[in-house]
């Protein structure tokens, strides 16, 4: 069992039941919905298979919806497109208008008062470049630096101190809506650019009654960094998302800032995610390239908790044995990975608590002790949370009666969660406990466990007890 997590996004190559299921079982822990792509018709389609197939398969694969975000988009062209070349001016218009070679639309108009002259606007993912050459009240004018053909509804990208426009658009509000109502396990932000995006959207949720989707903030722009801390705070995890953010700043710092945002997140005691472009050779060959492969063992070995597979899955030739590459490579990283060192560290930014220093003796308990399981009964997840901060070299079996804490447990490195019935005497817990490790993981005699939690379970909100369990 891997201990790294895996998303794969599903799309027109994985739809089919049966691909679903094959993913599944080769290891593919939550399954994302792009809703920058996905209809609602297809997402429910998914959502039902993947809930069928749990019960089949008696796994508990989440689901995560990916919102749009606030992305500033080209309007309608004449013909759907018209090519921009290099040296000409081209005006971004308040106006809707049909677009031509001279002038076009965008779709959030205001951010036109914001932009500065001279700023950079990129479209369609960078493929082509403007420079803001002059402006006035009612449109931009830009000269193109590149060549290129422009169509309908591509992304478009300013550099501006700050837009401001809404977080939260018309389509995401009823995307989050719709998530609420499909009761998903994750909620995944695009282009937040501030602490304030994820507590606008989690009153959203307050509001429509919702109290357990996890919100996933997605870094994808200078903005975000800037502001990381402040993000990561408010946020349940972090998704480096190397394919816009690539977009707003230069490839080149993207390495150091994943580095940067994981070792946050550690230490916060949150979960990160490393995304876009792990093995995207492989959408059309059969095998990885050797820098594919590095960059997926490197960001196991910084301590990631959940990669994720996007085109490789969505439109790949190959979705199976790209996520069958993805878990080998994860299988081989995961044995160099210095356990040592991370306790260390976790420990080193660790409240000298009752929770904190147990989950600590835990951890190092079962390195030296080489125990092959530790297991946490837990109601809300905290215990397991903080589990799998310390990045024990076992893997961690977390017990919740709670079907929405064993869901949400899908993304932290190292943990298995199932469902077990309510528990009600100490006894009863280490005796689950055990029952469960033997079964899941297929103990044998003389096998060690750690049993850890907070007992009473619905009482207590910190963690109160280690015991450790031969077979
Ligand atoms: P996306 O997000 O696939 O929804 O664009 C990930 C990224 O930008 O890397
Ligand atoms: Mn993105």
């Amino acid at each position: 069992m891997n201990k790294t997590k895996i998303i794969a996004t599903i799309g027109p190559a994985s739809t089919d039941k049966e691909i679903i299921k094959d993913l599944i079982l080769n290891g593919m822990d939550v399954v994302r919905l792009n809703l920058s792509h996905a209809d609602y018709s297809f997402c429910m389609d998914i959502i039902d298979k993947v809930n069928e197939l749990n019960k089949e398969l008696n796994t508990n694969v989440a689901i995560m919806l990916d919102t749009e975000g606030p992305e500033i988009r080209t309007g309608k062209f004449i013909n759907g497109e018209a090519t921009l070349r290099a040296g000409e001016m081209v005006k971004i218009v308040k106006e809707e208008v049909i677009g031509d070679k001279n002038a076009f639309s965008i779709t959030v108009p205001q951010v036109i008062d914001y932009i500065k002259h001279n700023a950079s606007i990129k479209l369609d993912d960078g493929k082509i470049e403007l420079k803001i050459v002059d402006k006035t009240a009612d449109y931009i004018i830009g000269e193109v630096l590149n060549d290129g053909i422009i169509r309908d509804g591509k992304s478009v990208n300013i550099e501006c101190s700050k837009t401001k426009i809404p977080f939260i658009s018309k389509k995401d509000r009823e995307d989050i809506k719709f998530a609420n109502m499909m009761n998903v396990d994750f909620l995944a932000l695009s282009f937040v650019s501030s602490s304030d995006d994820i507590l606008e959207v989690n009153d959203l949720l307050i509001e429509l009654g919702n109290d357990h989707i996890s919100i996933v903030a997605k870094i994808e722009n200078e903005l975000a960094i800037h502001e990381i801390d402040e993000i990561i705070r408010v946020s349940d995890g972090v998704m480096i998302a190397r394919g816009d953010l690539g977009v707003d700043i230069p490839l080149e710092r993207i390495p150091g800032i994943q580095k940067m945002i994981i070792n946050k997140c550690h230490q916060k005691g949150k979960v990160s995610i490393v995304a876009t472009e792990l093995l995207s050779s492989m959408e059309s060959t059969l095998r990885p390239t050797r820098a594919e492969v590095s960059d997926i063992a490197n960001a196991v070995l910084d301590g990631v908790d959940a990669v994720m597979l996007s085109g490789e899955t969505t439109v790949g030739k190959h979705p199976i044995l790209a996520l069958q590459t993805m878990e080998k490579v994860i299988r081989s990283a995961e044995e160099n990975i210095d356990y040592i060192d991370l306790l260390s560290k976790a420990m080193r930014t660790e409240k000298q608590d009752a929770t904190g220093l147990i989950a600590y003796s835990v951890a190092d308990c079962a390195n030296r002790l080489k125990a092959n399981a530790i297991v946490v009964p837990t109601m809300s997840g905290y215990t397991a949370r903080k589990m799998s901060r310390f990045r024990p070299s076992c893997p961690i079996l977390a017990l919740s009666p709670d079907i929405s804490t064993v869901k949400s447990l899908a993304l932290n490195f190292g943990v298995y969660a199932q469902k077990i019935d309510e528990l009600n005497s100490f006894d009863k817990i280490i005796k689950a406990s055990t029952t469960k490790a033997i079964d899941v993981l297929n103990l044998e005699k003389n096998d060690k466990i750690i049993i850890t939690g907070g007992y009473p379970l619905k009482e207590v909100k910190h963690t109160n007890f280690m015991k450790i369990e031969e077979i």
